[in-house]
Order: structure tokens, then sequence, then C-alpha cells
């Protein structure tokens, strides 16, 4: 750790600990988890912001050019962020795409079997994908801070079971809802890694990117959609305006079952129960999935709820 006090020749300067920008909320989360202690984390997206939408401020201008480490998301999910990253890059600032080791394989695409489809970006949500990401960001976080790798592989370690604990649990929780009503209807195109791998039907509002506005057309046919499927609830997100979902559940007959955490975790100091009754922060990866799972789980009749 280069701010380690004590031991040092020089006092311990504050602008001594890597400095390490994330942009989104899922990241911040990643990199506190594995070196809180070691790095200083700059986190550009709060809860509830839209990272499909966000646009750069001069601050976060600012905090790019003094990181020593940019993590960011990759896969064109900050996509008004380019350029700033870009400029970084100029600058010669390290940075590294979480995304960037995922097997090609293990991504979904918009277009069935297109290779040119856009990529879908919401790969958090697959705990398999995401445990790849937490890898490559650790080997980063490594190579910025190697005398602390000893702390940052323990660290890796723990967030990993704890995944793997979680993804188990979640898969229980599904099992419970009635096999016909295993449908998720959400703001937009986000679940689908999420549906993949518990087992669920994705059907989302809007695309894969918020940036795109749900016309009148696509409203009337998740209306009708909703009522033939006799789906019992939908679901709006915490990054996405409601207003759309608010009516679409208004006309179809059926409830609002919740406030998802899509692309943003939630807010600090508040935590939901998960696995072994155990506690976990909405503003964490496992308290994003905890809080989503058993909010689906609940609405959509679960025999197995916590
Ligand atoms: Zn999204």
């Amino acid at each position: 750790m280069l701010a380690a006090g004590g031991c040092s020749d020089k006092p311990a300067m504050e602008n001594e600990v890597p400095v390490v920008v994330v942009t989104t909320t899922h990241l911040s989360d990643l990199v506190h988890s594995l070196a809180g202690k070691q790095v200083k984390v700059i986190s550009l997206m709060g809860p509830g912001v839209d990272p499909h939408l966000y646009k750069p401020t001069s601050r976060d201008l600012s905090s790019l050019a003094k990181a020593d480490l940019i993590v960011f998301h990759g896969l064109l999910l900050e996509g008004r962020m380019a350029q700033a990253l870009e400029q970084a890059d100029r600058r010669g600032i390290s940075s590294v795409a979480a995304t960037s080791e995922i097997p090609k394989t293990l991504l979904l695409h918009d277009g069935e079997e297109s290779e040119d489809g856009h990529t879908d970006p919401h790969v958090w949500f697959s705990p398999e994908i995401w445990s790849i990401c937490v890898h490559t960001v650790m080997k980063k976080l490594i190579e910025l801070d190697p005398e602390s790798e000893a702390e940052i592989r323990k660290n890796a370690r723990e967030l990993l079971e704890e995944i793997e604990e979680i993804k188990i649990w979640s898969l229980e929780q599904v099992t419970g809802i009635p096999q016909g009503s295993r449908k998720l209807v959400t703001s937009h195109d986000a679940f689908r890694y999420f549906g993949k791998d518990l087992g669920l039907e994705v059907i989302g509002l809007q695309g894969m990117s918020t940036s795109v506005e749900a016309g009148l057309a696509d409203r009337a046919n998740l209306v009708d959609f909703i009522k033939q499927q006799n789906i019992p609830a939908i679901f709006v997100e915490s990054s996405v305006n409601p207003a759309a979902m608010n009516e679409i559940a208004k006309e179809s007959g059926v409830f609002i079952g919740g406030e998802l955490f899509s692309d943003a975790l939630g807010p600090p100091g508040e935590s939901a129960i998960g696995p072994a009754g155990k506690s976990f922060q909405l503003n964490s990866w496992g308290g994003m999935m905890v809080h989503n799972v058993s909010t689906i789980a609940e609405a959509l009749g679960s025999r197995n709820l916590p």
C-alpha cells in the first residue's frame, strides 16, 4: 500500500494513495470490495443515475485527469462518456474496461445470432460473467498496488464466494414461482442475462439502451402481452422514469411489483435480507441481487420466499 504511514521515511500524504476513478455504481462497489483500504475510489455516477444517458461534468473530467487508474464498464454502456475516456487514454492514464475479458460466447446481442448487433452491456446480472469482471479488475488493481496483492486476492476470493452463494439462493427463490408466471416485465431491456441465468422470460418496454424512448405502439403491444399472458405484476427501475410503466400497469390492470435496481445500485445505508438471513447493503452487488430477486419472487408468487 503506497500510503501506509509509520515506517515510511516521509509522512503519508493523502495524494500518495492511488486514486481509482470508476464510472458506475457497480464498479464503485467492486473496487471498494477489492481494494477499499488500499485506494481512494472516486465514483462518477451515483444511485439512480442512468449510465446510458450520463454525460460527464467538468468535475468528472478533472477527476479523470488525476486518476491513477480508470475503471469503466465498456460494451458501450457509458455511451456519452466515450470522448472523455479517449481523452484520458491519450494522456496516458491507465484504464481498464471491466468487461474486456468476457468470452464472446457468453455475451448476448440484440439481433439473434448477429455478430454485428449491439452487445448487451448489462452483464452484472449474470453471476458467472460478473465473476470474470471481478478477476479483470482484481488484476489491474494488483498491477497498480503490487504490495497489496495478498489482501486484494483475499478480498476477491471472499467476493467470489458471496457471488456463488447469492446465485444458488436466487435460483431457489425463482424456482418457487409458478412456471407460467416466470415472466419479468420491466422498463428497459436490462434483465436478459438475469433472465437467462435464473430461468425467467424478460420483456422490456424500451430496448437495451434508454436513449430511445418507447413509442405508443410499443406500449399498446406490451399491454396486450401482459393481458394475454396473465402476468400478475410488472416492475419499475430505479434509474428509469417510472411514468410509462405506471400507465401500462393501470391499462393492463396489474400492479407494480416494486422497484428494481438495474443500471445503478441502491442508496447507501439500506439493506435487504438474503442467503442464511444475512443482511446485504443495497449499494453492493449482493444487495442489488438480493433485493431484485426477493421483490420479483414475492410479486410473482414464489413459494420459496426467504
Ligand atoms: Zn440499461
